[in-house]
C-alpha cells in the first residue's frame, strides 16, 4: 500500500514549535523533535512528564525522564506549553496556546479546557498596584465525581 504523503504545512503546530526553537537559537535536536512531534502534531494535548516518557518508549526511542523534564520546562519558557500545577507532586502540560482555564476531575485524573470567556473574572481581580502589571490569571477548578 502506498504511504499517504503528508504535505508540508509551515503553519502546523509542530512546525511552528520548531521555528520558535530556532528563533531562540535552540537547536532542534532529534530528542526535541521527537518530543515536539508527540506534543504538537495531533491537536491540543494535556500530558504529564511520565506519560510523555511512556509515549517516547512506545515509539521505541530513548529519552531520559530528566531530559523530558528539562525540555518541558524549556517549552513552557518559550510559551509553547503551559504548565498546569495540580499540586506539589503533579503538573500537567497543556499544548493549547489559546487563553483558557482548566477543569480537573480529581478522582478520574482528567483535565478539560474551559474557554476563557466561560468564566467572568473581571469582578474579582484585586486592584493591582500601579507599578505592576497583571500578567496572567490562571484558574483550575477541581471537581470530584459524586460517589467519591
Ligand atoms: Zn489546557
Amino acid at each position: 500500500m502506498l504511504k499517504k504523503i503528508q504535505p508540508f504545512n509551515p503553519l502546523s503546530n509542530y512546525n511552528l514549535a520548531i521555528k520558535k526553537l530556532k528563533s531562540h537559537n535552540i537547536r532542534p535536536t532529534k530528542q526535541r523533535m521527537v518530543l515536539s512531534k508527540i506534543l504538537f502534531e495531533k491537536g491540543n494535548k494535556h500530558i504529564t512528564a511520565e506519560e510523555l516518557y511512556e509515549e517516547v518508549r512506545k515509539q521505541e526511542r530513548k529519552i531520559s525522564l530528566a531530559t523530558i523534564y528539562n525540555t518541558l520546562k524549556q517549552f513552557c519558557k518559550l510559551g509553547l506549553l503551559k504548565e498546569v500545577i495540580i499540586d506539589q507532586n503533579k503538573s500537567i502540560y497543556c499544548s493549547n496556546n489559546k487563553q483558557h482555564y482548566h477543569l480537573y476531575i480529581e478522582d478520574e485524573n482528567k483535565i478539560i479546557d474551559i474557554p476563557h470567556n466561560k468564566i467572568n473574572i473581571d469582578f474579582n481581580v484585586p486592584e493591582i498596584p500601579a507599578c505592576l502589571n497583571l500578567h496572567n490569571v490562571d484558574i483550575i477548578i477541581k471537581i470530584k465525581t459524586k460517589n467519591n
